[in-house]
């Protein structure tokens, strides 16, 4: 079967397309600006060489449209037609409680998604536009929902619940959620393949660390903790947004700058992090050259980005009670040199000890730790597309 794997935001489509006979890829795109000028698409298809497309595209229905015809183009195509597509995954942001696994997709789910638009307005209200333009354009295939939020739910109270008047949590479901599931799933997994251990056995922290990013701690083949919340503001010091903060501080600058609740939530969001501490950009690349140029915020910025990470590192081996492996994944994760070094400097007590030479390495499946480490670290490529697929592939067989 042929998955077609589907990751709709507010004004892009990102796709991946599946042979589930032996998982391999067949093509994969992006398309951007949909619904504002200058859309344009980036096809990739597998052994043939990069397509890019523009034409100017009002919705998603008209953007999917697109996407498909590139998937069956007699030139840069790789399928004959639409019939060869067995099933469509929806990568999902929010699931609420509703859902702790993936699920084909019908009213009733839709309604979830629907429901879940106030405490995800920037995802959930893509996320079903997508779904729906799909559904449009296949209609006699199964559509399936894979949730960031999912693998997540095993948490327990003590570590979802805020310590907030409990009616909040009855009323309106203010609590913990956690994000960036798929890809936490995904590497705690292939950890467990790699120390040789069931995964039900293995003590894990991993660390997502991308443009967003988040941590989580596994035990017996379940998520105990994770750093994201509500939303995914909570947590790490990510590209533009502040992670943990003390939540006076929104009144303080609301009455200060003079900000409504949305500007203030766009400036925790947009302009803070890594892009507000530094004053240089989002991108750990840019932060790193102007730190080595001397530029002193930038290596403020680094340097908090580090030490919340390391102190989310003691937080969960204390929860863990120990730990077989770190794993780093995403952008910063699979790439950041520096910074997994940085990270893992002075944690010897813990029994966490990087090997130099091994950690000179960008985006390869590889264990990084001295030979007597007693902890693991693993740099492992996150690909949350295959999880997607492979949910997808066995709710539609
Ligand atoms: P992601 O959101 O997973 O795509 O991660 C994107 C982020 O990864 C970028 O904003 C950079 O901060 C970071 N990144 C990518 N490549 C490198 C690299 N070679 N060294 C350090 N950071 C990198």
């Amino acid at each position: 079967m042929k998955v077609l794997v589907v990751n709709c935001g507010s004004s892009s489509i990102k796709y991946q397309l599946l042979d589930m006979t032996d998982e391999s890829v067949l093509a994969k795109g992006l398309l951007d600006r949909v619904g504002i000028p200058g859309t344009v698409l980036k096809h990739e298809p597998v052994g043939k060489d990069e397509v890019v497309i523009k034409k100017d595209l009002p919705d998603h229905t008209e953007g999917m449209k697109l996407v498909l015809e590139v998937l069956v183009h007699p030139e840069y195509g790789v399928i004959k037609s639409m019939d060869e597509i067995g099933a469509v995954g929806h990568r999902v942001v929010h699931g609420g409680e509703a859902f702790a696994y993936s699920v084909v997709i019908d009213d009733r789910v839709k309604q979830v998604i629907r429901e879940c638009f106030d405490i995800a307005p920037l995802h959930n209200p893509p996320n079903l536009m997508g779904i729906e333009a799909c559904q449009a354009l296949m209609p006699n295939i199964k559509h399936v929902a894979v949730f960031d939020t999912a693998f997540h739910q095993t948490m327990p109270a003590k570590n979802y619940m805020y310590a907030l008047p409990y009616e909040l949590y009855e009323k309106y479901k203010v609590r913990r959620y956690g994000f960036h599931g798929t890809s936490h799933f995904y590497v705690s997994h292939r950890a467990a393949d790699l120390l040789g251990k069931p995964y039900e056995q293995c003590k894990i922290v991993t660390l997502h660390l991308g443009n967003g990013a988040s941590m989580a701690a596994i035990m017996d083949g379940k998520v105990i903790d994770t750093s994201m919340g509500f939303t995914p503001l909570e947590g790490l010091v990510m590209g533009t947004r502040c992670g943990d903060i003390d939540p006076a501080i929104v009144f303080f600058i609301m009455e200060k700058l003079n900000l409504s609740t949305s500007e203030v939530n766009n400036y925790l969001n947009k302009k803070s992090g890594m892009l507000g501490l530094s004053g240089v950009s989002n991108d750990l690349r840019d932060i790193q050259e102007a730190a080595a140029a001397g530029n002193e915020k930038a290596q403020l910025a680094l340097d908090v980005y580090y030490t919340r990470v390391k102190s989310y590192i003691g937080n969960y081996i204390a929860q863990l009670n120990g730990c077989d492996c770190l794993v780093f994944t995403a952008g910063v994760g699979e790439n950041g040199i520096d910074m997994r070094e940085n990270i893992c400097k002075n944690l010897d007590y813990l029994g966490i000890k990087l090997d130099p030479e091994k950690n000179k390495v960008r985006g390869k499946e590889v264990d990084v730790a001295a030979d007597d480490s007693k902890v693991r670290i693993f740099v492992i490529p996150t690909n949350e597309e295959l999880v997607i697929a492979r949910d997808t592939y066995q709710l539609a067989k």
